[in-house]
């Protein structure tokens, strides 16, 4: 199984990827914080976990003599909270922690945001490790070193951008996931093969059945790729500074506007994203940038591996177009989208007449 190297000069990191290896996270945190003796740790789950895959990583760290403490936070955005952040605070101080102390993130994104928050701030900043166990965590959340809490009124709007000291990535951990969170971290992968990688978009096509069978072999390859894709994109613009990392928002424009109004955890992100991706794709049809079969393309793969490409009922256009110029991609009140301009490529495209963007929704 591979490893991906993530490069951003003194905060490179490897993502190591492969199969039953949650018991080595403590052998690999030893190597990446460059420890030749066992040190402290806080491991950070979710109540879902705590009695499986974070157990198993726990209890490999006591086994090799480190110092651990466990923190276990309520399942669920609620967790991705400054009141959560403050509880492991708390955690941290009675361990005791110093600077060296590791915080390991066993978890899906809700645990690797907050708990990689509270690693960015303690002490001005302990190491991390992400442990990512939805699929969703694995291909997406843990790569790039964005970590957060919520602001009660907007989604991640406190946090920072702290790059672990590595990712281990155990796919067996896939196989407990639920169906719907499964299928919901398969519209971040797909997005990859439409904005970064058209032959990887046609290995998907050709391994709906290995998608949908959580066929290890498929996921190894899937998971791995997202990496390296993502990771290409954080290390030409790690702080979002350049606008090269906006690729990564493909249909996410459409997405946090569907998501917002059907209420958060109505429709997962996943399933918003890959309605936004179909809309996208044929507001950039609309403008000519791309043929009817590229979208075609995603409709066909995104059905097929169980995901919605319809939004749901509700919303009238006029609602969603206000959603969207509240969101972070809009500037000066024009709308703006990440759109294909052929399969594997996307552009940021400003400007968009909303007419389109009406035609689009309706
Ligand atoms: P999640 O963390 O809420 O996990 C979903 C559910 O799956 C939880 O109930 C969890 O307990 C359970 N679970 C996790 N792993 C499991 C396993 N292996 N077996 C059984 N159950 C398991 O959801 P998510 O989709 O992983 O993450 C969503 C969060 O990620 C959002 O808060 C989002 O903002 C964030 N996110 C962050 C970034 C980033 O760059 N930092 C990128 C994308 C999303």
């Amino acid at each position: 199984m591979p490893t991906v190297h993530v490069s951003l000069a003194h905060r490179s990191y490897d993502i190591a990827i492969g199969h039953g290896i949650l018991a080595e996270t403590s052998a690999r945190c030893r190597g990446w914080c460059g420890l030749d003796e066992p040190g402290s740790v806080l491991v950070v789950t979710d109540s879902n976990l705590v009695d499986s895959h974070a157990a198993t990583v726990a209890d490999g760290f006591v086994s090799d003599g480190w110092l651990v403490g466990r923190h276990v936070l309520e399942p669920g955005e609620p967790s991705k909270s400054l009141e959560a952040a403050r509880t492991m605070y708390d955690s941290l101080v009675e361990l005791p922690a110093d600077r060296g102390t590791l915080v390991v993130a066993v978890g899906g994104g809700v645990v690797g945001d907050a708990a990689g928050f509270v690693a960015a701030t303690y002490a001005r900043g302990i190491p991390l490790v992400g442990v990512p166990t939805t699929l969703l965590a694995q291909v997406d959340s843990s790569v790039g070193g964005k970590v957060a809490v919520n602001h009660p009124r907007a989604k991640n709007l406190i946090g920072a951008f702290h790059q672990p000291s590595g990712v281990l990535i155990d796919i067996g951990t896939l196989e407990s996931l639920p169906e719907r969170d499964y299928r919901s971290g398969l519209a971040e992968v797909i997005k990859y093969g439409v904005i970064l990688d058209a032959e990887f978009f046609d290995y998907l096509e050709q391994n709906v059945e290995g998608l949908n069978g959580r066929d290890l072999d498929v996921l190894g390859h899937v998971v791995a790729r997202s990496c390296e894709l993502k990771a290409q994109i954080v290390e030409q613009d790690e702080r979002e500074t350049t606008g090269v990392r906006a690729v990564l928002n493909y249909g996410h424009t459409f997405a946090h506007a569907h998501e917002a109004l059907a209420g958060y955890g109505e429709l997962l992100h996943g399933e918003a994203v890959a309605i936004g991706m179909v809309q996208a794709s044929r507001l950039a049809e609309k403008l000519g940038r791309i043929d009817a079969l590229t979208t075609r393309r995603q409709v066909t793969l995104l059905e097929a591996v169980g995901l919605p490409v319809t939004a749901p009922r509700g919303p009238a256009a006029d609602e969603i177009i206000d959603r969207m110029l509240l969101d972070k991609k809009t500037a000066g009140g024009r709308l703006k989208f990440v759109l294909p301009t052929r399969m594997g490529h996307v552009e940021l495209v400003d400007e968009v007449d909303e007419a389109l963007v009406r035609d689009v929704l309706a």
